[in-house]
């Protein structure tokens, strides 16, 4: 059985607490690998080495930072097959999609070959009679990532871009579900040149994530993951004094007008919905038709697009539409709300509670549901399911429509199809989200942006990505300074005006 460490100090090192997680192949149902969790103690030991090597990485000049960005870009590409291989193998997604995620993670790190010119900080030239102020954008030390299943190259290289590229130690703690790729992350950072120790990845569970949010070197904390630990973890790491961003779940609502194109929302829908069998905190989860006319004719575009989903293994070829859900738990947690789904008077449209795949009985794959006439009071409106189940709630206005949106716990992303320039103007404006496309179902934003949720979707405020990430990784220190003449002229005991 392949067992899985740490990367520690540019090396592959086996865990020592004893203690160790199943990864499973989710499309078998077989145990592939075991990866160890790390103790307090290797956690200390881990932060403690980078906390040595951050010193003269802080001290590297930002382009050079960039260049080991820029080759790693070229990695990633290389390694592009390898590393979807993996993905796939743990989480389960598609190989175009695990190619995917490794993409939209490579395009943040091209986004850091720019560091140099997103640190530059601000002078004031003449504030006052012989006064310059600047300010400097500084690294933080050592910080630390703590990322979620879903993503396993994605979300690491979101965090470990700018974190590095700023001059940064990153302590990366991903998920224990496929901890694969984020070690060969750790790998291709070491050929692209960065300085041992500098990115080090500890494997674990609770007590490790409790062994970072407790140090007293971790300066900054960057989480992802589901909302109840989003929130023990912002609130932990506030209690010792450190920055933290925490994104979280999501229920995003997708509102079909009456004038919308119905075959381009339907399409929009399919892919939003069960893309990545629903395991995207960006998956559209509730369709909003406005009208019962557009309820009616939503569902007839829909229902038979979902009845032609081909649901297999990533080693079935590219044709297929998803693959299975990351472990059993997982999918027994989605059958049960279904079934609550049905309990409490949702019409079940599409029932996929008795998918099976020949020859992958033991996998953990779950077919794909639609319901119709949700009501916000169920559980499966309520919850965040992740998995391919789309529950449809009917609006009788858009007003209504919007309400729903606006009135949900969760606010990362949601969408409004429509061809009303004013209406999608007016949606845009109005709608408490933090990510929101126009007849695009699935508006993650590009690199050079910033990505996050509002509500209980995010904690912290600056976003992932995008400028948002460098202010923080950094913080700012402001310079006044005087030369010419102060010092002749004696102490001064008041503030003086500038001028
Ligand atoms: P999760 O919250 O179970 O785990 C996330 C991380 O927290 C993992 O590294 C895990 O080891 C750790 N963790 C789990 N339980 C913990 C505990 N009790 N104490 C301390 N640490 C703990 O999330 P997941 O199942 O890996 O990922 C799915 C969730 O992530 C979904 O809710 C999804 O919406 C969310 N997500 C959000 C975004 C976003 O940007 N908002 C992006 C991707 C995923």
């Amino acid at each position: 059985m392949e067992q899985i460490g740490h990367w520690i100090n540019g090396a592959h090192v086996a865990g020592t607490s004893g203690r160790t997680a199943d990864v499973f192949n989710p499309a078998t149902g077989e145990v592939q690998a075991q990866v160890a969790l790390a103790s307090q103690k290797e956690m200390d030991r881990a932060i403690s080495s980078a906390a040595e090597a951050q010193i003269a990485w802080g001290a590297t000049n930002p382009q050079r930072r960039a260049r080991v960005m820029m080759e790693l870009v070229r990695l990633l590409n290389r390694d592009m097959d390898k590393l979807a291989e993996a993905i796939s193998s743990e989480h389960g997604k598609t190989f175009p999609d695990a190619k995917g995620d490794v993409q939209r993670g490579l395009e943040v790190i091209e986004f850091c070959i720019g560091a140099p010119h997103l640190l530059k900080g601000e002078f004031t030239d003449a504030a006052g009679p012989g006064i310059d102020m600047y300010s400097m954008r500084q690294p933080l030390g050592v910080v630390a990532g703590i990322t979620p299943f879903n993503f396993p190259a994605m979300i690491p290289l979101w965090k470990l871009g700018p974190a590095l590229a700023s001059g940064n130690a990153m302590i990366l703690k991903p998920s224990e579900r496929d901890p694969s790729c984020p070690m060969m992350l750790g790998a291709l950072l070491k050929e692209a040149g960065l300085p041992d120790g500098v990115f080090q990845v500890i494997n674990g569970d609770k007590a490790a994530v409790d062994a970072i949010l407790d140090s007293e070197i971790i300066q900054a904390v960057g989480f992802v993951g589901s909302t109840p630990i989003a929130q023990y973890i912002y609130s932990r790491a506030a209690e010792t004094g450190k920055r933290c961003q925490c994104f979280g779940g999501a229920k995003n609502h997708m509102i079909i007008m009456p004038d919308a194109d119905m075959d381009q929302a339907a399409d929009a829908l399919i892919g939003a919905s069960y893309g990545a069998a629903g395991e995207r905190c960006m998956a559209i989860s509730v369709a909003v038709p406005v009208g019962d006319e557009t309820a009616d004719r939503l569902i007839e575009k829909l229902v038979p697009r979902i009845e032609a989903l081909k649901v297999g293994p990533y080693t079935a070829g590219n044709d297929v539409d998803f693959g299975p859900v990351v472990t059993k738990a997982a999918k027994e947690n989605i059958l049960r709300l279904v079934q609550t789904g049905v309990d409490q008077g949702a019409e079940l449209v599409v029932d996929g509670r008795n998918f099976n795949l020949q020859g992958y009985e033991n996998g953990f794959f779950v077919g794909a549901h639609l319901f119709d006439r949700v009501t916000p009071d169920m559980d499966i409106y309520k919850t965040e399911i992740f998995g391919p189940v789309l529950s449809t709630v009917r609006a009788a206005s858009y007003e209504e429509a919007l309400g729903l949106a606006m009135d949900h716990e969760y606010g990362n992303g949601t969408a409004i199809f429509t061809r009303d320039g004013d209406a999608a103007r007016d949606f845009a404006s109005r709608v408490n989200i933090g990510m929101v496309g126009i007849n695009v179902p699935i508006p993650v934003p590009l690199a050079y942006h910033t990505f996050g949720g509002w509500k209980r979707s995010g904690f912290g405020d600056l976003n992932q990505h995008g400028p948002d990430s460098f202010r923080f990784y950094t913080r700012t220190k402001t310079v006044t300074s005087r030369w010419p003449s102060g010092i002749k002229e004696g102490a001064a005991f008041n503030f003086k005006a500038m001028d």
